[in-house]
């Protein structure tokens, strides 16, 4: 057996030192997912990240990123981990190129700080991610956007830049160096959304916009949904679909639309966002088109609801073309129990928060269900986070078709499965 990993750790623990990074025994507080590391490692620099990563490799150490911590349990716990390597002194901001509308960041910095940063020259990234401690290299491995997602795009749209350190220490940057092993891959999009499987992200470079200077959040109470059918199944929701396509393609160029629904058998509420030149003038055309379907009210503050997501857990995501919301909306009124939707209803990305104390069976049958209703629509559902009891009954992801893809960029990236190994998609 190797000595390092024989009765005393102390040997490891010494040469993880040795790296000159902050090292420490883990204890029940820093569980993933309910898996306990057996070291936390605190580096300050992309060196340090590699030279603890080398040595995990030497050693066939187990190494998962932890950020904000505000989404660790999100995904499927890791199969093992010993080394949680902890980005929290990752945090500076390297560059601020406020002309260039550019910065470049480390990967611990949280996403308030760098507001913060940038408000000062009268800047943001326009992603929308309240989640107070939420980093940027948190950010970007569960691929997060809030409601602007539909005027700027998500993370990976903003990012022009990524560092990364991979399974074996090598440090590789996207747009920078050619480091052989990696050559012609885009790194931003491949660790955009990969949880930590692919390696550490350690930088990251984002375009800005200017900090619009007006603001109104447009609401309106929608009407509630038909009467049942025959069948028991829920009646039409009037409206939602027709709307967000129309304010989609109004020249009011709304950045968000967004629906809120904490009751399914009741009228959900859909908001929409102007900024920028004019915003009092956009806000009154696009009140002008909700008000064909209720009493549409103009605010300069968002909603309560805005921007927050609808539940801890249970909470899955819907996805479905902005035509088919309708539809899907439909689909999962009738398959509930008691659920709460909330989302993009402009780009077709919602999210679902289920009960706590929803039942096994209930929320496999509403899982399955729910993804048959999707199917023909062209939609589809995940689990973000889920208690294990719950999410062991059902596929957390449902069909991928880029699977086979995904599994060679894993195999190439990180071949003996030391990186958040099963956190992802197919048990990457
Ligand atoms: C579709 C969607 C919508 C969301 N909407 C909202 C919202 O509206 N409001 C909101 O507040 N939040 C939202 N979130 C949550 C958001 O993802 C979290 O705020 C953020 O991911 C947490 O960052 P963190 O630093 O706490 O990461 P952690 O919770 O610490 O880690 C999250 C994951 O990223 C990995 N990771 C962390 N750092 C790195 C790194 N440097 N390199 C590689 N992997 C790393 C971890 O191993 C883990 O798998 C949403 C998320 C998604 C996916």
């Amino acid at each position: 057996m190797d000595a390092l990993h024989g009765t005393g750790a102390a040997p490891l623990t010494d040469a993880l030192r040795e790296t000159g990074v902050t090292v420490r025994r883990a204890g029940p507080g820093d569980a993933v997912a309910g898996v306990l590391p057996r070291w936390v490692a605190l580096p300050g620099t992309t060196e340090e990240v590699a030279a603890l990563t080398r040595l995990s490799a030497e050693h066939d150490l187990a190494v998962v990123p932890v950020g904000g911590g505000t989404k660790l349990h999100w995904g499927p716990p890791p199969e093992r981990c010993d080394l949680l390597l902890d980005t929290c002194g990752l945090n500076q901001v390297l560059e601020h190129a406020s002309g260039d509308l550019v910065v470049r960041v480390q990967a611990g910095v949280t996403t308030d700080s760098l507001a913060e940063t940038l408000a000062a020259r009268g800047q943001e990234l326009s992603l929308d991610v309240p989640l107070a401690g939420a980093t940027v290299g948190g950010v970007l491995a569960t691929a997060t956007a809030g409601p602007r997602r539909f005027r700027y795009g998500t993370a990976r749209d903003l990012l022009i830049g990524v560092t990364v350190v991979l399974a074996d220490g090598t440090v590789a940057r996207s747009g920078g160096r050619v480091v052989k092993n990696v050559a012609g891959y885009d790194l931003g999009k491949l660790f955009t959304g990969s949880y930590g499987t692919l390696g550490v992200i350690t930088e990251a470079a984002f375009r800005l916009h200017p900090i619009p200077g007006d603001r109104r959040w447009i609401t309106v109470r929608m009407p509630a949904p038909g009467p049942p059918d025959g069948d028991g199944r829920p009646g039409p929701l009037p409206g939602v679909d027709a709307l967000a396509l129309e304010l989609a393609a109004s020249q009011a160029e709304p950045s968000a639309i967004e629906l809120d629904w904490p009751d399914l058998r009741d009228a959900p509420t859909v908001a929409a966002l102007v900024e920028g030149s004019a915003a009092g003038d956009r806000a009154q055309a696009v009140r002008a088109l909700m008000g064909e379907y209720g009493t549409a009210r103009v605010a300069d503050r968002p909603p309560g609801w805005w921007g927050t997501l609808p539940g801890d857990e249970p909470l899955l995501e819907l996805r479905v073309r902005p035509a088919r919301v309708g539809d899907a909306l439909r689909t999962v009124a009738a398959h509930g129990p008691p659920a709460r939707v909330r989302g993009s209803v402009a780009s077709g990305i919602l999210q679902i928060a289920l009960p706590p104390d929803v039942e096994g069976s209930a929320f496999a049958g509403f899982v399955s269900s729910v993804r048959d209703g999707l199917g023909p629509l062209g939609g589809g559902l995940t689990v973000l986070a889920a208690p294990y009891g719950l999410a062991r009954r059902v596929d957390r992801w449902g069909p991928v078709s880029a699977l086979p893809l995904m599994r060679r960029v894993k195999e190439r990236f990180d071949p003996g499965r030391r990186m958040s190994p099963g956190r992802s998609v197919g048990g990457i």
